[in-house]
């Protein structure tokens, strides 16, 4: 290596993760050395579904305030790298660079921010360099489970630094869009100085395999189905779309996308061209019941059964277009999510009582992983054959799984295993966690209403100004009525006589809710807590202009 750490008068390299490291999502990395900074991903974890009133959750963003940070790195367009843009903004002075599907796909998060930050915006294209500060950003094309995706190298004054972003090994990609290996191995021989690699599949034994190896599952569903198909899937999956509506356009079937995500990804995705839909075979979520259900694809969000999301409801019935019948088929298209399988379960034993037959992975090969398995990451690591490694994205027993991973196929490589909030310094001496800096997360609510920003930026510190109400409800197991009047605990009310008239009501109002739903609603934990939550809200903001944590419990008897 020319450059390096080791020459004198060449200043230290520090990396600190502030998310995804020590747990899934949520990754931001923070890139420093010299007079430059930049921050690679930005993006929100979700919350477990029982976890109400918490929309999403993000790094806390305390440390970027030591940085003058010049440029934020986007690799691809998944919340997890992605949904914590709007928050970072204003610690970031200069531009947002991502790909073109990466940054449209960031542009709706970006509606309430003003034309200024829009400018910032910068499309960068695989083996574009750009340069920042003292360093020199260069793009490299990944495959994933969505087109667009990109890895960086950061050519800095101590090295090179290699960030995989999410990838695996698609040999047959769908888009005819291969990883670019050549320029992994090119800066391997070059030398590079630290190379950050993700770890979520490493414990999975061999390749992953290619977006394709779904398609003779879903084939054979479509050779078989006689009612409709409805496919619950992340939103993104915009290859797994485009499977669907090529099989749609063969089996003269016509697709409607039913839920928010699904509706403004496809819409975005067409608008670039990178998913094409024949024409005549789209039909819109409203038009679904004019058609014979044996015509109908549906491809619909909620597949780790979200209660507002288009699954879930049309599970009960409560879906204002789609509905099901016995002779349908629902697929699940995606990877269960740890600690969504009781809401997930909850959702297949409504689909289960309308009669339609449920199809999800280990029945048929209807979801692949788009992260590599122990063997492409091996291969990353033998083509990149980094000075040092630090495993990222993954829990704690994932990177040390990566670690041994790495020993093995680079055996000349340290690994450092840091979490996240460990500063990590790379000098003369080596590198090594050199300090803690705060880590932790916030709590977010209130982009369900569409309002993004600040205000609404609400972590537990602050629940004192807000107000908790955490309304305690007793149902039958059974029927789903209430066993006996609510009791509602409050606190960080100031108590005075409008408050107190204000929550005498809420037992009236959680009885009404409970009574306005339907039997099947009732007896859903998850389906019921988000129709009280939402009915409080509505009446906290409209009465009393007040924003309180609304987090009912409910208990079944
Ligand atoms: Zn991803
Ligand atoms: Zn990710």
């Amino acid at each position: 290596m020319e450059n390096g750490p080791d020459r004198a008068g060449t200043p230290a390299l520090e990396l600190i993760p502030l998310g995804g490291l020590g747990e899934f999502g949520m990754n931001m990395m923070l890139v420093a050395c010299g007079d430059t900074a930049i921050l690679v991903d930005a993006g929100v974890m979700f919350p477990e579904p029982d976890l109400l009133g918490v929309d999403l959750i993000i790094p806390d963003l305390r440390p970027l305030q030591r940085y003058r940070i010049q440029a934020l790195v986007l690799t691809h367009g998944h919340e997890d790298h992605i949904g914590a843009v709007p928050h970072v903004l204003r610690f970031v002075d200069g531009p947002i660079l991502g790909t073109k599907l990466t940054l449209a796909l960031l542009e709706p998060k970006l509606d309430e921010h003003a034309a200024d930050v829009k400018a910032r915006l910068t499309e960068v294209t695989p083996r574009e360099r750009v340069a920042i500060g003292s360093f020199t950003l260069e793009f490299l094309r990944v495959t994933h489970s969505m087109p667009d995706c990109v890895a960086v190298a950061i050519h800095t004054p101590a090295g090179i630094v290699v960030h995989t972003g999410d990838f695996k090994v698609d040999q047959t990609p769908l888009d005819g869009q291969p990883m670019d290996l050549h320029r992994f191995a090119e800066l391997g021989s070059q030398g590079v100085l630290v190379m950050l690699g993700d770890s979520t599949n490493v414990e999975r034994k061999g390749f992953s395999g290619s977006e394709r190896d779904v398609m003779d599952g879903f084939e054979e569903i479509y050779t078989s189905a006689r009612g409709r198909i409805v496919v619950a899937m992340f939103s993104s999956s915009l290859y797994r779309m485009q499977i669907l509506v090529d099989l749609a356009d063969q089996f003269d079937r016509k697709v409607a996308f039913v839920g928010r995500g699904a509706i403004e990804n496809s819409q975005i995705a067409q608008r670039l061209g990178f998913l094409r839909v024949p024409p005549g075979v789209q039909i819109r979520d409203s038009e679904l019941r004019e058609y014979p259900s044996q015509d109908i694809v549906c491809i619909c969000t909620g597949s780790q059964g979200e209660p507002q999301a288009a699954l879930p409801r049309i599970a009960i019935n409560d879906h204002r277009h789609a509905k099901l019948d016995p002779e349908d088929v629902v697929v699940f298209s995606a990877r269960e999510i740890p600690g969504n399988e009781k809401a997930i379960g909850r959702v297949m034993n409504h689909i289960a009582r309308r009669g339609a037959e449920i199809v999800y992975e280990g029945i048929k090969h209807v979801h692949v992983s788009g992260h590599g398995s122990e063997e492409e990451l091996k291969l990353m690591l033998a083509l990149v054959r980094p000075r040092y490694f630090v495993p990222i994205h993954g829990e704690y027993r994932q990177l040390a799984r990566h670690a041994a991973v790495a020993k093995m196929a680079s055996p000349g490589t340290k690994v450092v295993l840091a979490e996240n909030g460990d500063l990590i310094r790379v000098d003369g001496e080596g590198a090594r966690i050199a300090e803690k800096v705060p880590a932790g997360r916030i709590l977010i609510d209130g982009t369900r209403s569409g309002e993004v920003g600040d205000e609404v930026l609400r972590d537990r510190r602050h629940l004192a100004g807000d107000g908790l109400v955490v309304p305690v409800v007793a149902i039958s197991r059974q029927s789903g009525m209430l066993e006996e009047t609510p009791d509602v605990i409050t606190r960080g009310f100031v108590l005075d006589a409008r408050t107190e008239a204000l929550l005498k009501e809420i037992p009236g109002l959680v009885g009404a809710a409970i009574e306005g739903a339907s039997v099947e609603e009732r007896t859903d934990p998850g389906l019921i807590k988000e129709k009280i939550r939402v009915d409080l809200q509505r009446f906290f903001r409209k009465r009393s202009g007040l924003r309180p944590f609304v987090l009912p419990v409910v208990m079944e008897i």
